[in-house]
């Protein structure tokens, strides 16, 4: 049985868009199908903001991995793309981040789902309206759409136009 789990991809490094690619083929590959992909966004950098913007997606993905060895398989598709953990919030090639596995919740000291930021990045909440306006936070019990109408964060998102590079 598989379940359908949502994660986020973000880079800002290098050829971005690109990078995106290579971390889609990879999950596709080593964690399940990919059965939805939002378009990409670009948005300002958060936290640090002397820094390049980001290029964010969202994909919904039919995995039959557990959550530990979905979080493995997202690990292991950051370091491909040479991701070293330098300054929190900083610059990154490859960030892979779950966003919502199934209905479950999860709070071990390596995993938190659903992702503790979901409802407060407006660069999560748009590609995800996208693709799943509908779905229902666990936790929060409220949509999609209803988490981004009330989110606060003011960095604004804005669809990607290939070649922004
Ligand atoms: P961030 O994504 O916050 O910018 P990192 O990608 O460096 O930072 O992640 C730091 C740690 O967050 C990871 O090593 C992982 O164990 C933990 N983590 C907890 N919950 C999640 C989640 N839902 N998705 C991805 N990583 C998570
Ligand atoms: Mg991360």
């Amino acid at each position: 049985m598989s379940t359908l789990s949502y994660l986020l991809l973000g880079s800002n490094l290098g050829d971005r868009a690109a990078r995106l690619a290579r971390a889609r083929a990879y999950l596709a590959a080593s964690a399940g199908e990919i059965v939805e992909a939002s378009a990409i966004y670009e948005t300002a950098a958060w936290g640090v903001e002397d820094q390049p913007d980001f290029l964010n997606q969202v994909l919904a993905i039919a995995t039959t991995l557990a959550p530990d060895a979905l979080l493995a398989a997202c690990h292991a598709a950051e370091q491909q793309q040479g991701r070293q953990r330098v300054l929190r919030w900083g610059a990154r090639s490859l960030d892979v981040d779950i966003l919502l596995f199934g209905n479950e919740v999860i709070a071990t000291p390596t995993l938190t789902v659903p992702h503790m930021a979901l409802p407060f990045r407006r660069f999560t909440l748009v590609p995800l309206t996208e693709i799943a306006p509908q779905l229902v936070h666990p936790q929060l019990h409220q949509t999609i759409t209803e988490l981004l109408a009330a989110c606060p964060d003011p960095l604004p998102v804005w669809l990607y136009k290939p070649g922004n590079e």
